[in-house]
């Protein structure tokens, strides 16, 4: 695995680091923030699993500054590159605790690892859950399989796109979608049976098609990317996955932090959770799950760790 930010300095004899700001999570949000925290003459950890959404987008059309777009690594070891010019503490490893010490601060442990923080940033992000095919990897980079219509539905303007879903949560996305062109077909885990009457009515009523057979296989190749179904196949240009999410909240939610109806830690307007001290910004956070929102959220969450700290 490649060192996200640095080589982890913590051995397993390293006793508690000490410092005004941990940071759980190194993707844009961890990496804005920890930028701004340094900038104001704060004390920074930030501890980062290396498994960035940012390092799986082929090319971003919607990031502003990137006239011809930017792919996901080259923005990634950009940032990366930028925090590096400031003394900020970095260990890669997966924080695994995080519990209230008495004086109203944290402390955080990770297999080799334990810091102690007045403030933390919960910057760790989700998980999608990838389609059960081979090479998803290759068929992320080449576009064929998508996470995301926010991020790139503009580029898939009238060409041929399946949504791969395990039920209803499918019609979202193709309706989503159906903005951006008229070829979409749905195609479900458990096939039609799931669809309930309201979904076939609306689907119907959009000109969304759907397959009535279980999806049996996907694959990808020559830059497009087949769905089996019954003995049929469909070739599409993209492939949108609707499987859902693991949003990165339990260290939060051990505390005893509100989450929302999906899921998603509940923040306020400063980015702060509802555990005094605990703030949350970027996907695991209430929004749009996007760069640009990760970033600004960061930047508001922490502005307020700041002043937090210096009004103590
Ligand atoms: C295929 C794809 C295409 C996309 N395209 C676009 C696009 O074009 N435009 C756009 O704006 N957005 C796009 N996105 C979304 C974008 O990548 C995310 O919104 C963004 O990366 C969120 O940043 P983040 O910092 O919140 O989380 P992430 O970038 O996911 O970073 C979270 C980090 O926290 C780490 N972590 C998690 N738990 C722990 C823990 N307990 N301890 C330590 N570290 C931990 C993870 O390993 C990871 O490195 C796309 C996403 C995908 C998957």
């Amino acid at each position: 695995m490649e060192p996200t930010t640095g080589p982890a300095t913590a051995g397993p004899q390293t006793p508690p680091r000490d410092v005004d700001a941990l940071i759980v999570g190194g993707g844009p949000a961890g990496l804005m923030a920890a930028l701004y925290l340094a900038r104001f003459r704060r004390s920074v950890l930030l501890i980062d699993a290396n498994q960035s959404r940012l390092a799986k987008i082929p090319r971003s059309h919607n990031y502003p500054g990137f006239a011809e777009g930017v792919t996901g690594s080259a923005l990634l070891a950009t940032l990366r590159d930028q925090m590096r010019r400031y003394p900020i503490d970095t260990a890669t490893g997966l924080v695994e605790t995080l519990v209230r010490t008495g004086d109203g601060g944290f402390e955080a442990g990770w297999p080799g690892g334990s810091a102690r923080a007045r403030r933390v940033l919960l910057a760790s992000g989700v998980a999608d859950t990838p389609p059960a095919m081979p090479h998803t990897l290759e068929a992320l980079r080449a576009g064929t399989l998508r996470y995301c219509p926010v991020c790139d539905g503009y580029e898939v303007i009238d060409r041929a796109v399946g949504v791969i879903a395990d039920g209803s949560a499918g019609v979202g996305e193709a309706l989503y979608l159906r903005h951006f062109t008229p070829r979409v077909t749905v195609f479900l885990d458990e096939g039609a049976a799931s669809l309930t009457d309201a979904d076939r009515s609306t689907l119907s009523g959009a000109g969304i098609r759907w397959a009535r057979e279980p999806i049996g296989s996907i694959r990808h190749g020559d830059d497009r990317i087949t769905v089996r179904h019954g003995e049929q196949e469909t070739v599409c240009d993209a492939l949108y996955c609707a499987l859902g999410l693991d949003i990165h909240a339990s260290l939060a939610k051990r505390l005893g932090a509100e989450t929302d109806e999906s899921g998603y830690l509940v923040v306020d307007r400063h980015h702060a959770t509802t555990i005094p001290g605990l703030y949350a910004a970027g996907d695991v956070a209430q929004g749009l799950n996007q760069i640009t929102v990760a970033m600004g959220g960061a930047a508001i969450a922490a502005s307020a760790m700041h002043l937090g700290l210096a009004a103590r």
